[in-house]
């Protein structure tokens, strides 16, 4: 399908991802273009394009994605050193793919509020 964003066809096996974690609820992917040593992007399998999209059916996923962020900074090694966790929202929050992707950055020393 045209519509299809690059993650759910990631999800659907069509192209392939960088796999670190994964469950009936959402996957974990390393980002194509890493920001940092430890770049992961947890991601609902439901198509869900951003938080503005969030409905109160969505009310236990988004608490899972959270325990996931957990789960696969530990697993990553960066639970002690400390880590960044970033979700960018539409245009201006400068969101590329429009399927919720919550980004775990770590590895290094992050400074003020960015990506980067
Ligand atoms: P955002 O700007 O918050 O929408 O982030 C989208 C992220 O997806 C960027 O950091 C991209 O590097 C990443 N990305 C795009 N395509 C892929 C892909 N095929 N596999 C892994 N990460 C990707």
């Amino acid at each position: 399908m045209a519509d299809k964003t690059i993650f759910t066809r990631i999800i659907d096996g069509e192209i392939p991802g960088n796999f670190v974690y994964q469950d009936e609820h959402c996957i974990a992917i390393r980002d194509i273009h890493p920001a940092a040593p430890v770049h992961v992007l947890v991601i609902p399998r439901k198509p869900i394009p951003s938080i503005a999209h969030l409905t109160t059916e969505d009310h236990a996923i988004a608490g899972h994605l959270l325990m996931v962020v957990k789960k696969v900074a530990e697993q990553e090694g960066v639970a002690e050193s400390g880590y960044r966790v970033v979700i960018n929202v539409g245009d201006e929050g400068g969101q590329t793919v429009p399927h919720l992707h919550i980004h775990v950055m770590g590895g290094r020393q992050l400074h003020g509020h960015g990506t980067a």
